[in-house]
């Protein structure tokens, strides 16, 4: 793999530091690698701070099965043994004024409903821009389609009141009234809208909304919701760990207050299956950050990519993840019995 250079913008040596539970235990130089054993360490909350202009610069790699992680937080446990590595690509000398490979933002034309605050229009345009430039960063592919981004109290997409937004090709509307909108705080709302802009992406890959059938439901909503959580990590906002103990207390907890829970992934992928009480959403983002774990986000595009030309969804999740539909589904459950911390913030 060629990574981007790594801009230091301070001239300083230390590039990246490894932190646990917020102190630093290690330091590195660009252009080499560096590699912990895991099981040498102790489990904790490990933080990469890498002082480059371009995180893209950075990887996270499990030795053991070449995973990339998230550039920012990643939880280790006894779940994980192995090793990893930081790998940093050679520095540059100072950033000459860096051309935006595409024009984000000019594709995007923005049409606030009056009665929408001054706050949520701020979130919105930030969330939409931050989102257009992640994804180029993170997948290489971003909107490019012009697209206009709502708010409204009465469109139709907004009849019920769980609806936060719903997205087509080339139109996304947030229902700013709606309780599945305000009930939220600020990095939900964000969150929200960075996984209403991979459905934008989805549309343009006719991943979705083409003449073909769209595939796995799960894997839709799985991607974006999964995708949604990865931005507002690389923001530094909620760590992906996180939001994986809090997904992994609602279904848990679901499963608890109304045994037996949700169904298992293969039965709810079609959309009409997948539209159910209960953390549906939760349970596909489970489903594709295991995925993650050992196929980087880009494989997502290539899964979506084969659906859009007419792949069966089993030959197109065999081509982009390296395992069979029916062999994910059968470790799926034991994956997700993963021990469920006793608190987790998920209100956020
Ligand atoms: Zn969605």
């Amino acid at each position: 793999m060629t990574l981007p250079q790594c801009v230091d913008p301070q001239g300083d040596a230390n590039l990246v530091v490894l932190e646990r539970d917020g102190t630093a235990f290690a330091t590195g130089t660009p252009g080499a690698e560096y590699t912990w054993n895991i099981t040498t360490l102790a489990a904790g909350e490990y933080l990469l701070r890498a002082n480059c202009s371009d995180e893209a610069a950075v990887r996270l790699l499990y030795q053991n099965a070449g995973l990339e992680v998230v550039p920012a937080h990643f939880g280790i446990s006894a779940h994980a043994p192995g090793s990893f590595r930081v790998r940093l690509g050679a520095p540059t000398a100072a950033p000459s004024p860096s051309p935006s490979p595409t024009p984000t933002g000019s594709v995007f034309a923005f049409q606030f409903d009056a009665a929408t605050s001054s706050e949520d229009r701020q979130l919105i345009q930030d969330a939409v821009q931050f989102a257009s430039s992640f994804y180029q960063s993170t997948l290489g592919r971003t909107v490019q389609q012009s697209t206009t981004i709502a708010t409204s109290r009465t469109a139709r997409g907004c009849t019920s009141g769980g609806a936060s937004a719903f997205t087509g090709a080339r139109n996304m509307t947030i229902c700013v009234a709606n309780q599945g909108w305000t009930v939220h705080g600020p990095v939900t709302r964000r969150k929200i809208i960075i996984h209403e802009v991979f459905h934008l992406l989805q549309f343009e890959q006719r991943w979705i909304g083409g003449p073909q059938p769209a595939g796995l439901h799960w894997m839709i909503e799985g991607a974006a919701e999964y995708l949604g959580w990865l931005g507002i990590a690389q923001q530094g906002m909620v760590p992906i760990s996180t939001a994986r103990g809090c997904m992994l207390k609602e279904v848990t907890d679901f499963a608890t207050s109304q045994p037996p829970g949700l169904p298992d992934l293969n039965l709810l992928e079609s959309a009409q299956s997948f539209s159910r009480q209960g953390p549906v959403y939760p349970l596909a983002m489970l489903g594709v950050l295991q995925l993650m774990s050992s196929s980087s986000a880009n494989a997502l595009l290539t899964y979506g990519a084969a659906i859009a030309a007419g792949n069966t969804a089993e030959s197109a999740f065999q081509n982009a993840f390296g395992t069979s539909l029916p062999a994910f589904y059968q470790q799926f459950p034991a994956w997700k019995a993963l021990p469920v911390p006793a608190t987790y913030e998920c209100r956020l």
